[in-house]
């Protein structure tokens, strides 16, 4: 009997892309893999896949919700956190990146105490997690260097829990920015992380394009 895998990389179809919204699903059961394996199949027999022409306006427009909608966040939050970067000294692309980056769900997720940015997201709203030994149930929380980040022990058992640390240690997912305390299960941001440490898989410079226009 298989597991009902359902339409949920709905969102990585129309965006192209893998947005690992449900979990381990995109590493093992992502449309893309499926849709992948047609292409190659169709160049094989000498066909060609049909695509819709996308404007320029819907490339930039499509890298920015591509973003938008790993991060969970609404339009407004997401523009007022673009213009912020925008502000802050240094290129705009990688500022922004580096907010989402070490954003408290995210850094959740990349310590490997949740699979998915929704279910660190769930897991911070839910009061389990703390920083600097204070509770802090904003998932959009900004980290600053030299924040420690704690689980409750009492989610030590919890299901998700361990299968997100089994992915992260099976993975090796977790950067170097952050360092992991397993024995506590603490993780602290070290530094800021570097381009190539980010994870969100996009290209900045649209969306700056995007919001510039
Ligand atoms: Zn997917």
């Amino acid at each position: 009997m298989s597991r009902y895998t359902g339409p949920s990389c709905k969102k990585c179809r129309k965006l192209d892309c893998k947005l690992f919204l449900k979990g381990t699903k995109c590493y093992t059961n992502c449309v893309i893999d499926k849709l992948a394996a047609v292409k190659v199949r169709g160049a094989k027999a000498g066909g060609k896949m049909r695509r819709a022409k996308v404007s320029e306006y819907g490339i930039r427009l499509q890298e920015k919700q591509k973003a938008r909608l790993q991060s969970g966040m609404s339009e407004i939050p997401f523009r007022n956190m673009f213009d912020a970067a925008a502000k802050a000294e240094g290129q705009t692309g990688e500022n922004f990146l580096r907010k989402l980056e070490t954003r408290l769900d995210n850094v959740v997720r990349r310590l490997g105490f949740a699979v998915s940015l929704k279910a660190a997201r769930q897991i911070v709203l839910h009061g389990y997690v703390t920083v600097n030994g204070k509770a802090v149930n904003v998932p959009s929380y900004q980290l600053r260097i030299g924040d420690k980040v704690s689980l409750d022990k009492a989610l030590a058992e919890n299901v998700q829990v361990k299968q997100g640390l089994t992915e992260a240690e099976k993975r090796n997912q977790r950067p170097s920015f952050l360092e992991y305390d397993a024995e506590k299960m603490t993780g602290k941001l070290l530094r800021w992380p570097d381009r190539a440490e980010m994870s969100y898989p996009v290209n900045e410079q649209l969306i700056v394009e995007y919001y510039s226009k």
